[in-house]
């Protein structure tokens, strides 16, 4: 199944990294049913050390598909040269079976912890349905603890494998493990697939704020709340002559960063759309008349004062913007905009780089 799914999403976070750690993981289980058949040195070290590095690698490409890095390449590598030297050892230096068993219990808690810890306080986690896998995680480390308890209090040099204390309990566990694995794995592509499909249908691609339908909706959400709110029409002076200027690359860069400067300004719940071009808009919930202007004022001249960077190369652009009035009471979605399109054309007319707010009068004109 991994290879399928590896094949058909290839472009997911950790897909591989976890694809690999579930087949390591299962190729391990296998070598480790073929014990007193293969070699010794199959059936115990190679197979213990594929359930141990699975697990690790299964945890790396649970840290990527939560937006973060996955342990380096060089505390993996130690970690499990680490593994397999004490496992050859009391394989083949001073034999216990029950050191063993407590080795690779110890090593298996210590990536299944890291997975719970990791998911605590990471912002992504919630957006994927992980609690299922974190949650077999943490039993797999609960398990294990236990397994190190009976292990620690049991007699040395007993057959434990014959016991059953060791391998049935231990297969059985780890046969569960690995399929709850599989449907988590399979779940959380699907999952991540459709927050990205959403994202992409929402998010525009360049800035990272609401594309024009969405912004409309979430508009028309607002106009329906029948609260005051602000709308503000964003419009950057001149762009057209900074792609002329320095390019389209620089252009595009400049818009990425204004959408920045515009966040840095303004209020956590603030809504930001890009409508178009060089045009945004802004949502500006429960403000009133003179909270807009000044949103609007640091806005204006926090993008002329911070100006922008592409590639080393300065750029400064100036904004205008319109500010259509704050109580929307009986006005349609379509004259709410035509107000704020209205006050932006006067901001334009009158010189560029300067906040109009809406007046009937000034602006009766280009309505
Ligand atoms: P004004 O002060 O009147 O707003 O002048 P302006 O040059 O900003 O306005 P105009 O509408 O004439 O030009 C907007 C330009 O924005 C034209 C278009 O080439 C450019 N543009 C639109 N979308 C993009 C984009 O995604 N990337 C880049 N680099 N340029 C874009
Ligand atoms: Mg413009």
């Amino acid at each position: 199944m991994q290879p399928i799914v590896l094949w058909r999403n290839p472009g997911i976070p950790g897909v591989r990294l976890w694809a690999d750690g579930n087949l390591s993981l299962g190729f391990g289980l296998l070598l480790l049913l073929g014990r007193n058949v293969l070699p010794d040195f199959i059936s115990i070290v190679v197979s213990n050390a594929l359930i141990v590095g699975g697990i690790c690698l299964i945890r790396g490409g649970f840290r990527m598909l939560l937006g973060r890095l996955p342990a380096g390449r060089r505390a993996f590598l130690l970690f499990m040269a680490a593994y397999v030297c004490a496992v050859s050892y009391f394989t083949y230096g001073s034999e216990s079976i029950r050191i063993r068993a407590i080795l690779l219990s110890l090593f298996s808690i210590v990536p299944c912890l890291a997975i719970v810890l990791d998911t605590v306080g990471s912002p992504s986690s919630k957006h994927l349905v992980l609690p299922i896998f974190v949650g077999m995680a943490a039993s797999h480390a609960l398990f294990n603890i236990v397994r190190v308890c009976v292990l620690a209090g049991a007699p040395e040099g007993g057959n434990l494998y014959d016991d059953g204390i060791l391998l049935r309990e231990n297969i059985i566990e780890l046969i569960l493990f690995l399929f709850i694995l599989s449907i988590e794995y399979v779940l959380a592509i699907s999952l991540h697939l459709s927050n990205r499909n959403r994202e992409l249908s929402e998010i525009d691609s360049l800035t990272r704020v609401f594309n024009r339908r969405v912004f409309s909706e979430l508009l028309e959400r607002e106009r329906r709340r029948a609260v005051p709110f602000a709308l503000l029409y964003v419009d950057i002076d001149r762009f057209k002559a900074v792609n002329d200027t320095f390019g389209h690359a620089a252009g595009d860069c400049v818009l990425e960063q204004f959408a920045l400067r515009l966040r840095e300004t303004l209020r956590s719940r603030d809504i930001i759309g890009r409508l178009g071009g060089d045009e945004f808009a802004v949502i500006m919930p429960d403000a009133d008349a003179s909270d807009a202007r000044s949103a609007a004022e640091r806005a204006k001249r926090h993008v002329e004062t911070s100006g922008f960077d592409f590639e080393g190369t300065p750029i400064r652009v100036t904004i205008s913007i319109g500010i259509a009035g704050t109580d929307m009471r009986g006005k349609s979605f379509e004259q709410i905009n035509r107000e704020a399109d209205a006050a932006l054309y006067e901001a334009k007319r009158s010189g560029r780089n300067r906040v109009v707010a809406y007046e009937p009068a000034d602006c009766e004109r280009s309505v």
